[in-house]
């Protein structure tokens, strides 16, 4: 095994190079395993989830908006420039009960470190249709994240429609209402498991109407959405529907299952859980930041926010244990 790291980083999305950003300026010489590309059904890709969208136009200190790929490259080179060293790797395996704390990577390769940032992100679960995933990387009218999407000028007065029956849908659904002409929320039952309060938005607006026992069989258009093809779930029945947009909210999936076995303290649904407001985990020395321990905010402004966090607690917590 090599000589131990001060620091290593899990993720090179918004937490991951926020928190290289700031360990590397600690003098901390972090490592960042950027983790591989895999298709999970959808892509996961080096630089997280923002690889996966075309237009950010919330991410502060862009007034004209920037591409995800082009935000997280400039991430990516802020973090090198203080001399972050990036490994193209996916971490495989963790064993937090042993000091200093012991990594595996897909090549096999055993990492040691005194203390590890886990930045590894929650996955926007989709439906896994052909053309929903082309779309949604082409920037084609698909997303899943209406709250980041939603506003773009292409789905102003636009009939838009959003999958899903949980608090995200309806979240999603009703944010969108006030830019939309109209707003379908596609349901495959005919009960929704979103709370009383969150459904009430949605069966109270006057431009949202759900649809009810109904799912997705194909995303209709070339370069950009035109329908989306539906099926009656009790029936059998195909319809199509007409939309300028599809907002995908069936749920995330935080990528913790490397995590099996390490001891870190996961909630029901596998997101890390936090001690307190900080970035501390049940286990000494171990960090989280991020989307991977964030089912609420999911921004890539907060979860940047939480990687600065992640790298100051980690530095005060090396230095506490005389490692500088
Ligand atoms: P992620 O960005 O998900 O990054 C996780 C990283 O961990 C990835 O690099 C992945 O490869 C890596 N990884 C995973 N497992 C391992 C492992 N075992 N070993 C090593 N590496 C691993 N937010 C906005 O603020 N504005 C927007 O406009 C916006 N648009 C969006 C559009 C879409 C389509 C989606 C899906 C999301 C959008 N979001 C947007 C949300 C935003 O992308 C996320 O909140 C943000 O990326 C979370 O950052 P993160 O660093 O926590 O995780
Ligand atoms: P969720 O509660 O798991 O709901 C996912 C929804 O997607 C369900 O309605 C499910 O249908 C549907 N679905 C799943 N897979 C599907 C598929 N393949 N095809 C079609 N539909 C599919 O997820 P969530 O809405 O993201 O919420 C996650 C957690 O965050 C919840 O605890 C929620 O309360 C919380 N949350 C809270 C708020 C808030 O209070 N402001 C906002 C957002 C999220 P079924 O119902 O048939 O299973």
């Amino acid at each position: 095994m090599a000589e131990t790291e001060k620091v290593v980083i899990i993720g090179s999305g918004p937490a991951g190079w926020t928190a290289a950003v700031y360990a590397a300026r600690a003098n901390l010489h972090p490592v960042c395993y950027t983790g591989e590309a895999r298709q999970d059904p959808a892509p996961v890709l080096p630089g997280g989830q923002l690889m996966l969208t075309t237009e950010v136009e919330n991410y502060p200190g862009f007034p004209e908006g920037v591409s995800g790929p082009e935000l997280m490259e400039l991430f990516q080179k802020q973090a090198e420039r203080f001399g972050t060293r990036a490994v193209g790797e996916d971490i495989t395996g963790c064993d937090f009960s042993r000091r200093p704390l012991a990594l595996t990577t897909t090549s096999g390769s055993r990492v040691s470190s005194h203390a590890v940032i886990i930045a590894t992100g929650a996955t926007a679960n989709w439906l896994g249709l052909e053309n929903e995933l082309r779309l949604a990387q082409t920037g084609g009218g698909v997303s899943a994240c209406a709250v980041c999407d939603g506003a773009l000028p292409v789905f102003r007065d636009q009939r838009l429609a959003v999958v899903g029956g949980g608090d995200s849908a309806m979240e999603e659904a009703s944010y969108l209402t006030k830019f939309a002409s109209k707003v379908y929320v596609i349901h495959r039952r005919d009960e929704l498991r979103a709370s009383k309060a969150m459904q009430q938005r949605i069966l109270e607006a006057p431009n949202a109407e759900v649809l009810w026992n109904k799912i997705p069989i194909d995303v209709l258009g070339d370069e950009k959405i035109t329908g989306v093809r539906l099926k009656d779930t009790k029936t059998g029945e195909e319809s199509t529907l007409e939309v300028k947009g599809l907002f995908i909210a069936i749920g995330h999936t935080p990528a913790t299952g490397f995590l099996k076995g390490s001891g870190v303290a996961l909630d029901e649904k596998g997101y890390i859980k936090l001690a307190g407001r900080n970035s501390v985990t049940n286990i000494e020395g171990v960090f989280a930041a991020g989307d991977v321990a964030d089912a609420e905010y999911r921004q890539a402004i907060s979860a940047a926010g939480m990687g600065c966090q992640a790298a100051l607690d980690a530095e005060r917590w090396l230095a506490a244990q005389g490692i500088e």
